[in-house]
């Protein structure tokens, strides 16, 4: 409730960290392997006060861990292949059921048709739901270039040339088709990744300023 706080002329009521810490919100990361979802999720989540749900380091904790998930995801990731929607979505609802209210940034979620719909379902029942989806753009060159430098620097299991080439491949298939029923939805918003993790940074906020 804004009661003492009427806002401005256009019913706006300016956002204190209080209010904006108070209500529920989601945004969502996409694009394709490379293309600096994970950077940009940290650095977007911490300036906008939200919790960042990343799958894949979701799923690289279980593996470090030795759970049951891990044992059957990490020969999956290893061949860059997806992991089951059951398995995937049963571990994003146990995160988001334990925040109160919802507001969180999700990177590498969703990736497949199954899992966009059990969101959709999942944030209804939550009464949060999804305030932008932002997509990445960079094109493959520049991609692979990046992956196999990554490779070399951080030496993650899942980035060498094949495993790279399907993970593409994957996203091009199942995860790609998402990007139009997000459109469809009014909810897309198309940034260029290329650039300094700062001006890409810069780019994305700009479409968050007003929303999250
Ligand atoms: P990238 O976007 O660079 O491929 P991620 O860290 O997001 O890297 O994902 C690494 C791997 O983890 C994927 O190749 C896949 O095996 C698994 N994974 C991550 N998120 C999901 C998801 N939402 N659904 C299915 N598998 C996933």
């Amino acid at each position: 409730m804004s009661v003492g706080n009427p806002g401005d002329a256009t019913g706006r009521v300016a956002s204190t960290p209080q209010a904006a810490g108070s209500r529920s919100q989601v945004v969502l990361l996409m694009g394709p392997p490379g293309a600096g979802k994970g950077t940009q999720a940290s650095r977007l989540a911490e300036s906008h006060g939200l919790t960042k749900l990343s799958t894949g380091d979701m799923l690289r904790a279980h593996v470090r861990d030795g759970t049951e998930l891990g044992k059957r995801a990490k020969s999956l990731m290893d061949e860059g292949v997806l992991v089951p929607d059951d398995l995937i979505i049963d571990m994003v609802r146990a995160e988001l059921e334990k925040s109160s209210p919802v507001r969180v940034l999700l990177d590498g979620f969703p990736r497949t048709t199954a899992q966009a719909e059990a969101l959709d379902a999942l944030l209804t029942e939550l009464g949060a739901p999804i305030e932008a989806v932002v997509v990445l753009s960079v094109d493959s060159d520049e991609l692979i270039r990046r992956l196999l430098g990554r490779a070399r620097a951080e030496g993650r299991s899942d980035d060498n040339e094949d495993t790279i080439r399907t993970r593409m491949q994957v996203y091009q298939e199942q995860t790609r088709p998402l990007l139009e029923y997000y459109k469809a939805a009014g909810r897309l918003h198309r940034v260029d990744g290329v650039g300094s993790e700062a001006e890409v940074s810069a780019r994305i906020d700009e479409i968050l300023r007003g929303r999250a």
